[in-house]
């Protein structure tokens, strides 16, 4: 076991103060924290105001500091919080600085195509490619821990500035250091000024390269000065931070927390994962608190699949007396008095449900839609699957899943064509949708053993109008064909099955006959090696997230777990609203069930409560003993021919299941 704190259970509480709120009471600050659950108080230390004395000349000392005797606010936290027991981490933002220093150092601000500063509330954005981020923000990191011993640092908005906090575009920085560096970086490639300029790709990769340097070197400068403080940021950090929020106007995705925290873990088991779930609505609505049920869900989805959970406020818990925070109290405390069950918690599914990382726009939403029908058709039908990015393929195990699905991705590249090989080779089931893994009329999988002759892609609207498909049982209840069509001639010897019926004349129902059917498959399937992949021309998950047809979830996730050798589905007699998320610890086989009945379009009602039942689960032998830590019950099990039958408890918001086994 890695002994430094992150590698532990923790639970934070961040204070967001506006320089008036220097002179908060640390004291009843804490008291609050405690209340709440939390051991960690993630405090704002410095960047655009410093809440201490710096005597750097980069750094503008906040005057309402004049409030304290001390004249020092992360002094007297740090001391406070120690006396406790409770660790803090510094928020720092490096991302503006005020007019004078502007004047000063023009060459540390980003400049716009136009050549413009960019000028929010008076401050002036700062470009990561300049000084101010290259040097002084590492001289004020070294101020800050040679004064205060801090857990660790969280880094706000550290990025190129293309957009400001009103969401204006203001373009590619043009700053001196920018032009100097991306011309070194992709030499005769223009400047681009913006997302549809040539070379835009480019410097994304450019600013990816500059931020990621940026980053390891930030590592380092913590690591060398405190070997006992974190560096939270992004995904380069020692902690993956991950913001859980609202926003207006954003069409409510129920399980993007959990998507998040799955695809970061998923990738590098080991790496904690933040996730500070913001209690307002939206970060120009500060005083506005989130909805109860939604908060919870940010922090139950976070903590089920193992992150650790984080709330965040603005101000003082005295200036935001939000009603959702009764309700991130309750999850948070279920954490802290329940640590064992998260203290080194992985994943233990066996299905990985891969997320593109290159979609092109005119494609994305399509493709989102292949990856989250699927993802909804998983879980209501009880299989625990983890998200995995399409840029992390590559370095799969072979044996870590029994299932790949690949849903729409296109062409892959050739490290993550061989990861999936290798998958196959070790007797894993791979499943490509849509136009995953075609290149030029090709499939890239099977080890060059055809699979199928690619015909033809039906790719518009119109070229997939009436067709239809014979998806499952009952013969005639056809399966339309949304998003466009993979047209197929099976291999020989390969298994098909839901064929095309073909499409006949749409419009007015008089002439409207004649479809007939062909030969031309929405499944083939063969063995490779002791593996099996199947591919599925069409994409299922979309039909199912834009017209919700049940038997048509129900018929490819029965198609798909009939190829893998074990069984990936928890049997169950709770309704498809009840997701259950797989996990282990050193000590325990930990099962999650969390109660999705109250998922309704932009919001989270509160969970119907639901009636007890009974999962059936593989156990090569017999538990040591069953316990429902919510309810806070033993439960009564059986356990035969290697299958283990638990009786649930009535289920409210969430359960966990722990299964203690007799060696462990
Ligand atoms: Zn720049």
């Amino acid at each position: 076991m890695n002994q430094a704190w992150w590698y532990n259970p923790f639970r934070t509480f961040q204070t967001n103060l506006r320089e008036i709120d220097a002179g908060l009471d640390v004291e009843a600050v804490l008291d609050a924290i405690e209340a709440y659950g939390a051991d960690t108080w993630l405090l704002s230390v410095g960047g655009i105001v410093a809440n201490y004395p710096s005597r750097l000349s980069s750094q503008t000392v906040n005057p309402a500091l004049a409030e304290r005797g001390s004249g020092d606010l992360i002094g007297d936290a740090v001391t406070a919080a120690a006396r406790r027991g409770i660790r803090v981490l510094g928020r720092m933002d490096f991302s503006k600085i005020d007019a004078r220093r502007a004047e000063e150092h023009p060459e540390w601000c980003f400049v716009s195509p136009e050549g413009s500063p960019q000028i929010y509330n008076g401050y002036r954005s700062v470009c990561p490619s300049g000084d101010y981020y290259q040097h002084r923000m590492f001289d004020v990191v070294a101020e800050v821990l040679q004064r205060y011993d801090l857990g660790g640092f969280f880094f706000n908005w550290m990025s190129f500035n293309e957009f400001d906090y009103s969401r204006t575009y203001w373009g590619v920085c043009h700053c001196e250091s920018c032009l100097v560096g991306f011309r070194a970086f992709a030499p005769g490639v223009p400047h681009p000024s913006g997302p549809d300029s040539p070379g835009y790709r480019t410097w994304q990769a450019f600013t990816d390269q500059v931020l990621g340097e940026l980053q390891q070197r930030m590592r380092e400068h913590i690591r060398a000065l405190n070997s006992g403080a974190a560096y939270i940021q992004g995904d380069r950090g020692d902690i993956t931070f991950h913001e859980a929020n609202n926003a207006v106007g954003r069409p409510l995705w129920h399980h993007h927390t959990a998507e998040m925290v799955s695809a970061a873990r998923s990738g590098e088991a080991d790496r904690p994962v933040f996730v500070n779930a913001v209690g307002f609505v939206d970060m120009p609505y500060r005083w506005a608190g989130e909805d109860p049920n939604h908060f919870a869900q940010f922090l139950l989805q976070a903590i089920a699949h193992g992150a650790q959970p984080s709330t965040y406020i603005m101000g003082t818990p005295a200036d935001s007396p939000f009603r959702a925070l009764e309700a991130g109290g309750e999850v948070t405390r279920f954490h802290r008095d329940h640590e064992d069950l998260y203290a080194g918690l992985v994943s233990a599914a066996r299905v990985a449900l891969v997320r593109g990382s290159r979609p092109e726009p005119a494609t994305a939403a399509a493709r989102q839609s292949e990856f989250r029908g699927s993802y909804l058709s998983l879980l209501e039908r009880h299989v625990p699957f983890d998200v995995l990015r399409q840029d992390q393929l590559g370095s799969l195990e072979a044996d870590r899943y029994a299932l790949v699905i690949l849903p729409d991705l296109g062409a892959l590249a050739a490290e993550e064509v061989a990861a999936l090989e290798r998958v196959l080779a070790a007797g894993g089931a791979v499943v490509a949708s849509g136009d995953s893994a075609w290149q030029d009329g090709v499939l890239q999988l099977g080890g060059g053993t055809a699979l199928a002759e690619h015909r033809a892609t039906y790719r518009t609207e119109e070229a997939v109008r009436s067709l239809h498909l014979a998806v499952g049982e009952p013969e005639g209840d056809f399966t339309p064909v949304v998003g466009g069509f993979e047209v197929l001639e099976p291999a020989e010897g390969v298994e098909t099955d839901w064929h095309v019926l073909g499409r006949a004349l749409y419009g007015p129902p008089e002439k409207c006959h004649g479809h007939e059917a062909t030969s031309h498959p929405g499944w083939i399937s063969r063995d490779v090696g002791p593996g099996q992949l199947a591919v599925l021309p069409w994409r299922p998950g979309l039909v199912y997230r834009e017209l919700g047809l049940s038997r048509v979830r129900d018929a490819w996730v029965d198609k798909i777990l009939g190829l893998a050798r074990v069984p990936l589905q928890v049997e169950t007699d709770l309704p498809e609203q009840v997701q259950f998320v797989l996990g282990r610890t050193p000590h325990a086989d930990v099962l999650h069930l969390l109660n999705r009945s109250g998922d309704a379009p932009q919001r989270f009602l509160r969970p119907v409560p639901l009636a007890a039942g009974r999962v059936r689960i593989p156990a090569e032998q017999e538990p040591a003993s069953v316990r429902a830590r919510v309810s806070d019950a033993e439960l009564a099990w059986s356990w035969q021919d290697g299958v283990l039958e638990i009786q649930t408890p009535p289920l409210g918001l969430f359960e966990v299941l722990e299964t203690q086994w007799h060696n462990k």
